[in-house]
């Protein structure tokens, strides 16, 4: 042990942040394991962590002096912020970094699911070009579609920015409408769906957005519907949705995100209309190394300031004493 304070990260974390940690803190490294099994002096030690993944409650109440848990992403449903705050724990996320890298990536699976583009590349890779000839026609383009967006916050914003100079028509669905803006409101999902024929999911993970993707929204978006998914598994009925694939109730789907990742339903890969990507959203070199940046960033101006730079709103953000 020495004088620095002590710093914890359970599992994988990008090694940016282990770098950036390692100037000032004492960091220790544990395995991601069902509990927290580490030894009691360093757990006595341990006032932070800095994690890409979980810490439940069992994890939070294993460290008497934890004060701070910074997690590497901007969605945080993998901590029990509730158990945090109720012991005065403050939770910190990697908002708005990540906002352009992630609306780029929705348009871009978009793009894929109606084009088809990874499949006309493997047309070319196989071969098929000279023996086949022209790749088929996609029976779906973007031109003239209706956009509905589940979620309009720092990211869904910025998708909808985007899409703008699509020349598609945009609308959004959230539980309280936003200020001043051109896009038509739907004060429900499924008014939402029945308007649309393309939508887009990008909300958190919590008790109320469950599998709310389910088989009447699906049929609602129609034969010509696409559905982009790149907020979170979750929120999808997977039977539903492979069902009303194979059937034709639905076009295509684009899916960067997944109910039980890295574990991806079988029904979706035997399917040609949807276009599948391993959560890789934000995952660019650059936009990792600024979450990176952040994480530190928070865990750092905690101890330096009282005061971290990007609190969750369920955690208490009282300057520390
Ligand atoms: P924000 O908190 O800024 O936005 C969330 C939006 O969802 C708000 O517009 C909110 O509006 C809406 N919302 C929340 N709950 C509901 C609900 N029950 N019904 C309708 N709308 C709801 O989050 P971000 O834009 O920064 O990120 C969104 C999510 O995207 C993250 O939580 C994460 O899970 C996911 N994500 C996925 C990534 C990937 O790699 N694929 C990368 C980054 C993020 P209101 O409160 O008015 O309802």
């Amino acid at each position: 042990s020495d004088n620095r304070t002590t710093v914890l990260v359970p599992g994988k974390i990008h090694p940016r942040v282990l770098e950036r940690l390692g100037k000032q803190f004492e960091v220790v490294s544990v395995d991601r394991t069902d509990g927290p099994q580490v030894d009691a002096d360093v757990a006595a030690r341990v006032r932070g962590i800095a994690v890409a993944g979980g810490v439940n409650a069992a994890w939070i109440d294993a460290f008497p002096h934890l004060e701070v848990i910074a997690n590497f992403g901007v969605g945080y449903d993998g901590i029990d912020v509730k158990h945090a705050a109720s012991k005065g724990i403050v939770v910190t996320n990697t908002p708005d970094v990540l906002n352009d890298e992630v609306a780029d990536t929705a348009i871009a699976l978009l793009l894929n699911t109606l084009r088809q583009f990874p499949k006309a590349e493997s047309w070319l890779r196989d071969g098929r070009w000279v023996k086949d000839g022209a790749f088929p026609l996609s029976p779906f383009s973007m031109k003239g579609r209706r956009v509905g967006i589940y979620g309009l916050g720092r990211i869904g914003l910025e998708i909808a920015r985007r899409l703008e100079p699509f020349k598609v028509k945009i609308g959004y669905h959230t539980r309280s409408p936003r200020d001043s803006l051109p896009y038509d409101y739907y004060p429900t999902l499924k008014e939402m769906a029945q308007s649309v024929d393309t939508l887009i999911s990008i909300v958190p993970k919590t008790p109320e957005t469950h599998k709310v993707i389910n088989a009447e929204i699906l049929s609602a978006l129609g034969p010509r519907g696409v559905f982009i998914n790149v907020g979170r598994g979750w929120s999808v009925d997977d039977d539903a949705l492979i069902a009303a694939l194979g059937n034709g109730t639905l076009g295509a789907a684009g899916l960067d995100v997944f109910y039980d990742e890295p574990n991806v339903p079988a029904g979706y890969l035997t399917l040609p209309n949807v276009s599948l990507l391993p959560h890789v959203a934000s995952a660019s070199v650059p936009t990792r190394d600024a979450m990176a940046d952040l994480v530190a960033d928070n865990i750092i101006e905690w101890f330096e300031k009282g005061k971290p730079l990007t609190p969750v709103p369920e955690t208490p953000v009282k300057p520390r004493g």
